[in-house]
């Protein structure tokens, strides 16, 4: 059984491959933004809560993520291995995972973990635009790879694209120093546990797949 935790910048393409793995192995994947837009999409009290957060670019609090990552994890559709892109974001919500998984004697098998620059982050989320439907939400990039029939419309879905409002200028800023701070020491965290599998996110979606998977054969 592999459960297994996407890390890498925004902007890395975690989500993408992660959605690669999972038809690969098999597994259910779930971002837990994408699960927080949802959330804000309800416009529930929680929904408005989350709000308040997300589109500063600030992590949503410890409770309220492990509340619905465990509400994910929990489900029959995801006890027999998954993905997480997004969580744990800091080495706090990797001890909450940790417990949680061991309450079902379950544990993290692999962490794949998708190296990219700043600079290189900070040029693609600028141009980012991604699809509003929430069962799809595509990326595109406006010049990298723009949505090629209509460039405000899904190639895949026909579904109107955004900028997201955490990927204007300063929400990205703030997204990038909170990465720097509480996430990236989850690099070493991993890495002294045996559990990282290191790739280059410099390279095309294909090649970053395909060293993966290498990754994975070693
Ligand atoms: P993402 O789509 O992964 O860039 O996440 C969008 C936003 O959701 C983040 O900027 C945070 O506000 C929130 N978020 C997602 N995952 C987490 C997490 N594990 N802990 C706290 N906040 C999160």
């Amino acid at each position: 059984m592999r459960n297994i935790v996407m890390l890498g910048v925004q902007g890395s393409g975690k989500g993408t491959q992660a959605e690669m793995l999972a038809k690969e192995f098999f597994l259910p994947t779930v971002s837990t933004g994408r699960l927080f837009r949802s959330k804000i999409e309800e416009g529930t009290e929680l929904g408005h809560e989350i709000a308040r957060y997300v589109e500063q670019g600030d992590l949503v609090p410890k409770d309220i993520v492990c509340q619905v990552v465990t509400n994910w994890m929990d489900a029959p559709a995801a006890r027999d291995g998954f993905i997480l892109d997004g969580f744990p974001r800091n080495v706090d919500q990797a001890e909450a995972l940790t417990e949680m998984l061991s309450k079902n004697g379950r544990m993290l098998t692999d962490v794949v973990y998708i190296r990219l620059s700043d600079e290189e982050a900070v040029r693609r989320l600028s141009g980012r635009r991604v699809c509003t439907n929430r069962d799809c939400e595509t990326k595109f990039h406006v010049d990298l790879h723009p949505s090629k029939h209509d460039p405000d419309k899904c190639d895949r879905c026909g579904s109107e694209l955004v900028h997201r409002s955490d990927d204007k200028p300063e929400a990205i800023s703030r997204r990038l120093a909170i990465y720097n701070r509480e996430t990236t020491p989850l690099i070493e965290y991993y890495r002294e546990r045996g559990l990282l599998r290191e790739v280059d996110g410099e390279q095309s979606i294909t090649e970053v797949f395909k060293s993966i998977m290498e990754n994975f054969r070693d």
